[in-house]
């Protein structure tokens, strides 16, 4: 039996017969609960009374424990245990029992009401757990799949309410609650921004676990996401976006997104220009992440930024007050600086990188990623001319009072120019200080401890006479 924590109680989640996926199969009857057996129970343990001839021991068919008959005496039907004739119900399951059975309901009324007591009994510690154990959770689920716009809001609510409790999330997934969020979406849009602010924080808490992110993926999460990325209102806008972010952490989800029949790429590129600071800068990042993958994905990435009007051209150059948002632009064009195919399309992006370098002192992430972007452009001869006017600004912003990350990033871009024109670059070196160059070199110990070991095949230790 799998026991779970839940708000301090120990929790037996409801399981279903055949398939978990109450999504997909609504009809979902639950498993019968394993009756405590007569002799174990010598009182009520809802009212402490002790059981004798008179005080008679009953059974809940619900959960199967021995009650008085004062706290046993409702009798409710329990289609959700497949039962026709109305059974024996004791005070603790009683509430949740019969919400859980009212939201078969035929009629909308009773169905909007079910929804709205099991949204919110979520939010009572005390009955959280009760809604767990006797198929509250599915019920909700099933709830997913009405039209009744006043449904789903409670079925929103109490979704998000149960994905805040992290014990669940196994239970949730295999319940199909993502399908169900995603169900929402599509059904409501942004037309009602409490509903569609709860469903999309449920699927950002989801996607926060590594295995929950390509369920959400396979379940339907792009499309709902992407098309509420859109939305005028930007809160959603902002939610739907961070929680993209949070899927494509996965490499392996990148695939999906550049194949996505939503233009999901060229709509991040677009969303770089929006007018709001704060998803510019969780678009940049999600674009970052978009832009660790391998060549086909970079290319890819540079030819929809180059049909929609070089959008990352223009977010990096904006003046945003907000500088994180020029940080993960570096951080994109560093990525798809290492793309070899790529490297005259992107002069560019190199020339602006250049220019941005002299003004990020105070960012040291900033600093990193564009010197990392000049490292990796450096590895190209073809741009060795036009990154010289560069090293002087390396040298002095970089190396003298950079961080350690920024400045071995500069070693990079130096060493990779040395090797392509030793003769400009060295006396670019002698004019702009070579001795801070010399020792950052020095600083780095392994590195040096290469070039002696490669330099021992050449210049060997030990001799025979010449
Ligand atoms: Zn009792
Ligand atoms: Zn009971």
């Amino acid at each position: 039996m799998d026991y779970i924590k839940l708000e301090g109680y120990t929790v037996l989640p409801a399981r279903v017969e055949g398939s978990p996926d109450v999504f997909q199969c609504p009809r979902f009857v639950l498993m019968k609960p394993a009756w405590i057996p007569d002799s174990d129970s010598s009182f009520c343990n809802l009212c402490n009374v002790k059981f004798s001839q008179i005080k008679r021991k009953h059974h809940c068919r619900m959960c199967g424990a021995v009650r008085c008959a004062k706290c046993c005496n409702e009798k409710i039907s329990l289609p959700q245990l497949g039962l026709v004739e109305p059974e024996r119900v004791c005070e603790d399951c009683r509430d949740v029992c019969r919400t859980v059975s009212r939201a078969r309901s035929s009629l909308e009324s009773v169905l909007i009401d079910a929804a709205k007591c099991l949204a919110s009994f979520c939010q009572q510690d005390k009955q959280i757990k009760h809604v767990v154990e006797l198929g509250g959770m599915q019920s909700l689920i099933m709830l997913a799949v009405t039209e009744n716009v006043g449904v789903l809001a409670h079925v929103a609510s109490g979704l998000h309410t149960l994905s805040t409790h992290p014990s669940l999330h196994k239970y949730l997934a295999e319940a199909g609650a993502i399908k169900a969020i995603c169900r929402i979406l599509s059904r409501i849009g942004d037309s009602r921004e409490e509903v569609a602010i709860d469903a999309i924080s449920a699927l950002m808490i989801f996607c926060r676990s590594q295995d929950l992110k390509n369920k959400a993926l396979n379940d339907g999460g792009l499309k709902s996401l992407l098309s509420l990325c859109w939305s005028e209102r930007a809160a959603i806008s902002l939610l739907a976006i961070s929680t993209l972010g949070l899927i494509v952490e996965n490499t392996g989800n990148h695939e999906a997104i550049f194949e996505s029949q939503h233009d999901a790429v060229a709509r991040l590129l677009q969303m770089t220009t929006s007018e709001d600071e704060q998803i510019q800068e969780v678009t940049l990042k999600t674009l970052a992440f978009l832009s660790m993958g391998g060549p086909v994905h970079k290319h890819k990435l540079l030819q929809e930024d180059f049909s929609t009007g070089r959008c990352l051209e223009r977010a990096f150059n904006s003046c945003p007050s907000n500088s994180q948002i020029l940080s993960n632009a570096a951080c994109v064009i560093a990525n798809l600086a290492t793309s070899e195919e790529d490297q005259m399309a992107m002069h560019e992006l190199m020339a602006a990188v250049s220019r941005k370098l002299p003004g990020s002192e105070r960012h040291t992430e900033l600093m990193c990623h564009l010197t990392r972007a000049l490292a990796n452009f450096s590895q190209f001869k073809p741009n060795v001319f036009h990154l010289l006017d560069a090293v002087p600004a390396v040298m002095s912003h970089v190396l003298r009072s950079g961080p350690a990350p920024a400045r071995e990033q500069a070693l990079r871009f130096l060493l990779n120019l040395l090797a392509h024109a030793p003769d400009q670059v060295s006396s670019l070196l002698v004019k702009n200080d070579a001795y801070i160059f010399l020792t950052t070199l020095g600083e780095s110990k392994s590195l040096l401890e290469n070039v002696s070991s490669s330099l021992a095949h050449s210049a060997p230790a030990v001799m025979k006479p010449m």
